[in-house]
């Protein structure tokens, strides 16, 4: 019998409707803390902090312009007076209600401001709260339909070194971005008006009492001149292979709790600095807060057969059995490996980046094409994802397929691999699409089409680009052409 046929028990529909009910509302509870760094939480912490150093300024650290937690950024205001003056506050107050609004929650700034003690005597709020109300009425529900999804693979950050001209250059010019190319396409994307928006926002799920996700129609309420899209990484391991490409190395929480890269130059020197979509999008975000929606970033798709975001976490590097080429060259060189140590890095990066609004998704553990690959290849697959990567993302219930591939064509999902991921917790799945929308929402699923924005396509199809920016203006001149054809 298959694992996928046999009868979940009751108390285990229960327990896992437990689960994800407390995955909801503690979904819900980083999101609002992602976009004001929590008002009350802060003040909270300020207090404490003032209190236990009030002379020496115990916050040596402050966070810089990270404007979606302002948590430091108050908290070092008020340590720097060395008491908590009650004027300085209302501005804060002010700007975190902005923010909020800048970032469409316009329920949310208008709550934050009505909540204030002194808000019935404070015309200066009133205005702010009527102001909201009036963009909110201005706002309308974008079609679920109608939301393109775009994605990159691991960036380039030195041209002259991924495309030297050894075996990986070719591959790299096709399917990977430059730096350069990708903050130039998303400064034209914001100046369209394109929001980053999540699966989340297009479809919520709801259990039912047998323990089954029911998707939900989501809505999406945005200004005229703004349109959604989805933003998605795959592939955010940094491979063994890559190591010397001009890549970045790994994503780290630097002391200032920003996601940053590490970066190993040419001559072996290693810098923290922003390498990657990741910590890229982040600063965007910081200077423009109407780039996302209500706090949402980008899904981050990741396989696990070397690790996830830089550090070692599959089980092989554990048991040291079945280690390839790579990974055992890797373990001679770094005697001092820890296996421990790379799951709970890789664990607090995780969790930084979905306190700041990032996602993940499953890629597949070994990088396969599921839709040659049999129902019992799937399952073993899916199962050392599970074992390996699962927990240090979760919680995750999205798949972005490898190679672009899909369970079936683009007919409504059925069948034993899909009533084997839907058993695994996946309600949102991706494949690659190169129209301008491709979503399916159906009572089990959203499934939706994603668009490569990649060496190969701005080469070959800029036309098929040109709601989003102007190809022939982005495509980076250092790059190798003709772009290698495929296949
Ligand atoms: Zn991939």
């Amino acid at each position: 019998m298959d694992q996928n046929e046999q009868p979940i028990s009751y108390d285990e529909q229960r327990r896992r409707k437990v689960a994800i009910q407390r995955e909801r509302r503690e979904a819900q509870v980083r999101r609002n803390r992602r976009i004001i760094g929590g008002a009350v939480a802060a003040t909270v912490v300020v207090i404490v902090a003032a209190g236990l150093y009030p002379v020496t300024g115990g916050f040596g650290i402050h966070k810089k312009g990270r404007a979606s937690q302002p948590v430091h950024k108050e908290a070092s205001a008020h340590v720097e007076e060395a008491s908590g003056k009650k004027e300085a506050e209302a501005p804060k107050i002010l700007e975190q209600a902005d923010r909020l609004a800048a970032m469409y929650d316009y329920d949310g700034a208008v709550a934050l401001l009505q909540g204030q003690k002194d808000y019935q005597g404070n015309s200066q709020m009133q205005q702010k709260v009527s102001q909201y109300q009036e963009t909110k009425d201005s706002c309308v529900s974008w079609p679920i339909e109608e939301v393109t999804h775009v994605f990159y693979h691991t960036l380039i950050a030195d041209p002259s070194r991924a495309f030297d001209g050894d075996s990986k250059a070719a591959g790299y010019n096709q399917v990977m971005t430059t730096i350069d190319e990708f903050n130039a396409i998303t400064q034209s994307m914001y100046d369209k008006g394109f929001v980053m928006v999540s699966l989340k926002d297009m479809a919520t799920v709801s259990v039912d009492g047998a323990g089954y996700h029911n998707m939900q129609r989501g809505e999406i309420l945005l200004p005229p001149g703004k349109q959604p899209f989805v933003l998605s990484q795959d592939d955010v391991s940094y491979y063994h292979y890559m190591d010397g490409d001009g890549c970045a190395r790994k994503l780290v929480v630097d002391q200032n709790g920003d996601i940053k890269n590490e970066y190993v130059n040419g001559d072996g020197t290693v810098e923290i600095g922003d390498y990657d979509m990741v910590p890229l999008i982040d600063r965007f975000v910081e200077q423009h807060p109407d780039f996302s929606y209500r706090g949402a970033k980008g899904i981050i798709a990741l396989t696990g057969y070397n690790g996830v975001l830089g550090y070692y976490t599959d089980g092989v590097y554990k048991t040291r059995e079945d280690l390839d080429e790579n990974q055992v060259r890797y373990l001679q060189d770094n005697p001092d490996f820890d296996y421990e140590e790379q799951v709970e890095e890789a664990k607090k990066v995780a969790q930084a980046m979905r306190e700041d609004g990032w996602e993940f998704a499953s890629h597949t553990w070994g990088h396969i094409n599921v839709g040659e690959r049999s129902l019992e290849d799937l399952q073993t697959d899916t199962q050392k994802w599970l074992d390996y990567v699962k927990p240090i993302v979760e919680p995750v219930d999205t798949i972005i397929f490898a190679f672009g591939s899909d369970i079936c064509g683009p007919e409504d999902y059925s069948g034993e691999k899909f009533d084997y991921l839907k058993s695994q917790g996946f309600d949102y799945y991706c494949n690659v699409d190169s129209s301008q929308y491709w979503v399916q929402l159906r009572d089990t699923y959203l499934r939706m089409g994603r668009r490569n924005l990649d060496g190969y396509r701005m080469y070959y199809h800029p036309e098929l680009l040109a709601d989003l920016f102007d190809a022939a203006a982005v495509f980076d001149k250092t790059r190798p052409v003709p772009v290698p054809p495929m296949g």
